[in-house]
């Protein structure tokens, strides 16, 4: 591994450096019971920085400013200024975008590149998108039988919501939940992963000074039980999660015993189709990029390809030889393309996968199983495997990592048996030089999202999420808007 790490900017070696509140009712405080936890850098396993350790007194505390802030100063705001605040909120999340691209890449291990170019870009662009919203958030007239009847709908906040996220995209995330939350005109209780949560403590900060009224927005940094007391939490009305499927099964069940609304962005296994007349320069690089992207750590990572056999040898070759050459190292270090793992749990998990493969009889083609101890950072190799079987773990479960596996097939129906063949469905990819083919097979794959000749494209407003195991609702676009808005009907006789 090469490794030419340059010093932190003064700005972010601050900010790391500082002593770390949570984030309730407008103010920076530690927990009530003072309790912190420690996060760390994934690139060098060194200690980073400790953050409070918010108990059930801070989901309290966090919940009622929540409140206070919808039935006061938030809840009275016109469209026009909660718009306003978002637009401010952009513009804030832009002027800093090198300082949180690089508390990204010290707490997460993401490459500091790809967090300028990918997560920052996202997360303004989100803000912007969704800062449009508000003021055009309309009820409608209902042209009823009744006589002198007036009935109207009008769109109203669900109200309080607990949004709980993981330490894949963090600052990107956030974004993804709060601005739609915000635009719907709801308050927010968010609770970053336990792995990664400086970049959120860094956004409470622009939310400060972008202005939102006190106890709009409110951050607490905690581990699982902390997200589980805020799903249980009478005041909060609605819960957003992105994490794993096992975590969302239970938010969805405790949350269904309460009757609160929520959305569930889960996790995926996905297909990716290589069909005999694909243009397999652009099919190697979009698989190549599909699967390996953020060290394969990605819901939508394109985990399992099906190439036409006519085709597999070469694909496969050439997706191997790429993987030999992946620049992985330090997140800090600009020639990094690939990052280390988040944390030591997850090297454990992916190690235990590239070793389940292994002695079930799939063939590594790249990479390799990695060191029981990591030596510095979670550093795991893009891998390959071959000769699979669809029974395999490696086949069946969502590994997070950066492991690909490969499978020939003969006839575009055995292609969509196999791509089906899962109780995921959240991204799907076919590639092809037919426009018959393509539009065909997007239709008889079962997922949210299919990408035609591409891999994980996105856009603020177009909608994103999964079906099956991959989730309940849609993140972006008036589909999440929505999912932050109740219809209340109004009836009004006017012969009174
Ligand atoms: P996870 O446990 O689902 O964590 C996601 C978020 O949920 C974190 O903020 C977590 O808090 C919180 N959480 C955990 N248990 C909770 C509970 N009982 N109630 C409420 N909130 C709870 O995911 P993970 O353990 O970090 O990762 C494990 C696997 O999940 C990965 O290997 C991957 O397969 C999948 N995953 C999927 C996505 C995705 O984008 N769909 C993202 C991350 C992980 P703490 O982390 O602070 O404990
Ligand atoms: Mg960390």
């Amino acid at each position: 591994m090469n490794s030419s790490v340059p010093p932190l900017s003064a700005g972010a070696a601050a900010f790391v450096r500082r002593a770390h509140g949570l984030y309730i009712g407008g103010a920076f405080v530690p927990a009530a019971d003072g309790r912190t936890f420690a996060t760390y850098d994934p690139s060098t396993a060194a200690h980073l920085a400790d953050v409070p350790y918010a108990g059930p007194a801070d989901v309290d505390a966090a919940v009622a400013a929540a409140r206070s802030a919808l039935d006061g100063a938030w809840g009275a705001l016109p469209a026009l200024v909660r718009s306003r605040l978002l637009v401010r909120l952009a513009e804030l999340v832009e002027e800093n975008a090198a300082e949180l691209a690089e508390i990204e890449a010290l707490d997460g291990g993401k490459p500091v590149s790809v967090n300028e170019a990918m997560d920052l870009p996202a997360a303004i662009e989100h803000f912007r998108y969704y800062s449009g919203w508000p003021t055009k958030i309309e009820g409608a007239t209902i042209p009823v039988y009744l006589p002198d009847t007036l009935c109207y709908t009008r769109k109203e906040p669900v109200g309080v919501c607990a949004q709980i996220i993981p330490w894949n995209y963090p600052l990107m995330m956030a974004a993804w939940k709060l601005a739609p939350a915000l635009a719907a005109g709801c308050t927010v209780v968010l609770k970053p992963a336990e792995q990664t949560p400086l970049s959120a403590l860094r956004l409470a900060e622009l939310v400060e000074e972008a202005g939102f009224p006190p106890g709009t927005v409110n951050v607490l940094t905690g581990d699982g039980t902390t997200g589980a007391a805020l799903v249980d939490h009478d005041g909060v009305d609605k819960i957003a999660f992105t994490g794993s499927t096992e975590v969302g099964r239970e938010i969805a069940a405790r949350a269904g015993a309460r009757l609160k609304r929520v959305t569930l962005e889960l996790g995926g296994k996905n297909p990716n189709i290589v069909l005999a007349d694909a243009d397999l320069d652009a099919a190697v690089a979009g698989a190549f990029d599909g699967i390996y992207f953020n060290s394969g750590q990605t819901c939508i990572a394109a985990s399992r390809l099906y190439v036409h056999r006519s085709r597999y040898e070469e694909m496969v070759g050439r997706l191997a030889e790429a993987a030999a050459k992946a620049e992985v190292g330090p997140a800090l270090d600009r020639a990094t393309r690939f990052g280390p793992l988040v944390s030591a749990e997850q090297y454990d998990r992916v190690r235990g996968y590239l070793r389940d493969g292994v002695a079930a009889g799939a063939t590594l083609r790249a990479g390799e199983v990695p060191a029981e101890s990591p030596e510095g950072g979670y550093y795991v190799r893009p891998a390959l495997f071959t000769d699979i079987t669809p029974g395999m773990r490696i086949t069946r479960e969502e590994i997070f990592g950066p492991v690909l596996v490969a499978a020939p097939f003969d006839e575009t129906d055995e292609a969509v048996a196999l791509a089906n063949d899962t109780p995921y469905g959240l991204a799907a990819g076919v590639w092809t030089r037919s426009l018959a083919q393509a539009h065909t097979l997007a239709a008889r794959l079962r997922s949210g999202m299919v990408y035609l000749n591409s891999w994980a494209s996105g856009d603020p407003a177009a909608p994103f999420g999964g079906v099956k195991a991959s989730g309940i609702g849609r993140e972006m676009g008036q589909a999440n808007l929505d999912a932050y808005l109740e219809t209340k009907t109004v009836w009004t006789n006017l012969a009174p």
